[in-house]
């Protein structure tokens, strides 16, 4: 980042993840002046590999390569959906719970994951059936040179729910029609405003918002 250099890049190519994080930061990007972009702009980047088996480990590996490559301080997440029962799956095995072979059938990836889900747990009973989605949201400066030490920040959000038994809602993606809230609507059934106010990458950027303010403000 040179002098008066004000962007922030978001390590995903993904454009709505890119326009929800300026929905969810609104407050400190105005606060501190910076710029939220994705990685559309730097279209020779390689896509980074989620090796690692955490949440944690893996927002950090997509930032501190985004971080490297662009010179800028840089934001990532990972998350997915972690089921009491299970030990925590399909935790960062969540994307591609169903396998690779389920794309073979033609059915949806979301749903593909939804239906698996779902047999997995039919014999376990209401009282059991808690689960949590979770979200790393990660801030990685990079050393600048005669402006000191660079900096690492992980912060954490959950939003917990219990297992519906079968599909409800049109909202959202993923996991969202299986996870009941308190109020007895999934996610799926939420609005996507009503969604942010309570979801784990709400929680987990709004968290990492302080830090923003503190190492960029
Ligand atoms: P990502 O790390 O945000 O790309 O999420 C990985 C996977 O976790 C997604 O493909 C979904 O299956 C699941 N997941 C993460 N966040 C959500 C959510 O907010 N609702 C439903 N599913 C989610």
């Amino acid at each position: 980042m040179t002098g008066g250099d004000r962007r922030l890049v978001l390590a995903t190519r993904n454009p709505h993840k890119v326009a929800e994080l300026r929905d969810i930061l609104r407050d400190v990007l105005t606060a501190t002046g910076l710029e939220l972009i994705g990685l559309d702009a730097f279209p020779d980047l390689e896509d980074v590999v989620e090796s690692g088996v955490t949440f944690a480990d893996n927002a950090l590996l997509k930032a501190r390569y985004a971080a490297s490559a662009t010179g800028l301080p840089a934001l990532a997440d990972d998350s997915g959906l972690a089921v009491d029962v299970l030990g925590g799956a399909p935790g960062v095995f969540s994307a591609r719970w169903a396998g690779p072979l389920a794309a073979a059938t033609g059915v949806p990836v979301d749903e593909a994951n939804n239906t698996l889900l779902l047999a997995q747990l039919a014999d376990v009973p209401d009282e059991h059936r808690g689960a949590g989605f979770v979200c790393a949201a990660v801030l990685v400066v990079p050393e600048q040179p005669g402006a000191g030490a660079g900096h690492e920040v992980v912060r954490l959000g959950e939003c917990r729910g219990v297992l519906a038994r079968a599909p409800r809602g049109r909202n959202g993606f993923g996991y969202d029609p299986l996870l009941v809230r308190p109020d007895g609507r999934t996610l799926a059934e939420h609005t996507a405003t009503e969604k942010h106010a309570v979801s784990h990458r709400g929680q987990a950027f709004r968290s990492l918002a302080q830090d923003l303010r503190t190492i960029l403000g």
